[in-house]
């Protein structure tokens, strides 16, 4: 009955975990979820306020515009400048997305014939790789490994694949493995793109979430990379708003050009209310980012000094709220962590091939229930 194409992508590989959970839900186990990457804390009250006002304005009923409000575009474009000393043309470098997930999963379709490689990083968001398949391209995996830093060897691409190579998703602040990339690597990236003409896609969901004095960069920085790439970015980490589906999409005019054409053909825009709420996040005050990564910080701390207490190797990352811990095997350690502590952490491998010998821990529930996962996992060593 369902396409070759759904045939094609990969099992969902926490299905097991789910079903897993189900079951001790059912039995009565009191879970403590640090599974899933969706903040608990909730969206700052003065964005709520602007959707509200905004809902009841009927001017805001009707279709959005495809690329978004030029006043959203312009609060990004202003909000670019100020956080990365980019500067973004409102009219031809920004369009509005239903979420940066949006834009992922529709840009390989306008540039990617069948037989063109993706570069995907392994482990990744799973959506490099599915958006990859739909578009009926070949993912080329890379690698990313404590012995590499969690950062693509890009020479160690084989040759036949670079010169079929069309696109290349990138992500730092990384899901799921918690590294940043320094600036001498952005470099790299796009010298590597010049060279062999491969499209750039970074997806920089995590900039706004990180501790001890670090800042993440724009890739959009890093001289040359308005000539290659287009970033991706998201209101949904950076102000708690991940059920609002709105985010934006940054870069070069050509390479965003492609993207809006699909999506003029499968959705109609964000609710005018919601880009109203998004203008209200990102022109006004910045210090709800700043509270959440305080929280953040202290949860890590906690999590990461209690894993180390027990005897895990574990970094201390300097941003997103995730924890990549190694461990023997993922997927038995999640299944142990769930059936006998009630404890729910993601399998690396759900991530990648990569991944097997790591478990994912999302730091969005509070600093008790932390403290509590922590204790129930002593218990289980
Ligand atoms: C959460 C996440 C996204 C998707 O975010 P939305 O803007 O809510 O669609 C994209 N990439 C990574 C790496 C993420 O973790």
């Amino acid at each position: 009955m369902y396409s070759s194409r759904l045939g094609q992508l990969p099992p969902y590989l926490f299905a097991r975990i789910d079903e897993l959970k189900e079951e001790q839900e059912r039995k009565g186990v009191d879970i403590i979820d640090l599974g899933i990457g969706d903040p608990d804390l909730p969206t700052p009250p003065h964005i709520v306020e602007a959707l509200c006002v905004a809902a009841r304005d009927p001017a805001n009923h009707h279709y959005p515009s495809y690329v978004g409000m030029g006043a959203f575009r312009q609060a990004v474009s202003a909000w670019y400048r100020g956080r990365f000393q980019v500067s973004l043309d409102p009219n031809r470098e920004v369009i509005a997305l239903m979420g940066s997930k949006d834009g992922i999963a529709h840009i390989p379709e306008a540039f990617i014939n069948p037989g063109d490689y993706v570069l995907v990083p392994d482990p990744g968001y799973p959506v490099y790789r599915t958006s990859t398949l739909f578009a009926e391209g070949r993912v080329y995996t890379m690698p990313l490994t404590a012995s590499n830093h969690f950062l693509p060897e890009l020479d160690r691409i084989p040759s036949r694949v670079v010169k079929k190579a069309k696109l290349m998703f990138l992500n730092y602040p990384n899901n799921p493995t918690a590294t940043v990339a320094p600036p001498s690597f952005f470099r790299e990236v796009v010298e590597f793109a010049e060279d062999h003409r491969i499209i750039v896609v970074h997806d920089n969901a995590y900039s706004e979430v990180s501790f001890d004095g670090y800042c993440a960069p724009s890739f959009l920085e890093t001289p040359g990379a308005m000539e290659v790439g287009v970033e991706m970015h998201s209101l949904s980490k950076t102000y708690n708003m991940t059920g609002w589906r709105i985010g934006m999409a940054c870069g070069n005019t050509e390479i965003l050009g492609g993207l809006k054409r699909v999506k003029t053909n499968v959705d109609s825009g964000v609710f005018n209310a919601v880009q109203h709420a998004g203008i209200a996040a990102l022109t006004g005050s910045q210090e709800c980012i700043r509270q959440s990564c305080r929280i953040y910080q202290e949860r890590r701390d906690a999590l990461v000094h209690g894993l180390r207490d027990m005897g895990m190797e574990c970094p201390l990352p300097s941003a997103t709220f995730y924890v990549w811990a190694p461990v023997e095997n993922g997927v038995a350690f999640a299944t142990r962590l769930l059936e006998e502590v009630g404890v729910v952490a993601a399998p690396g491998v759900g991530f990648g091939e990569c991944g097997k010998q790591y478990i994912r821990f999302a730091i969005t529930r509070s600093l008790e229930r932390i403290q509590e996962a922590i204790d129930r996992i002593r218990r289980l060593r």
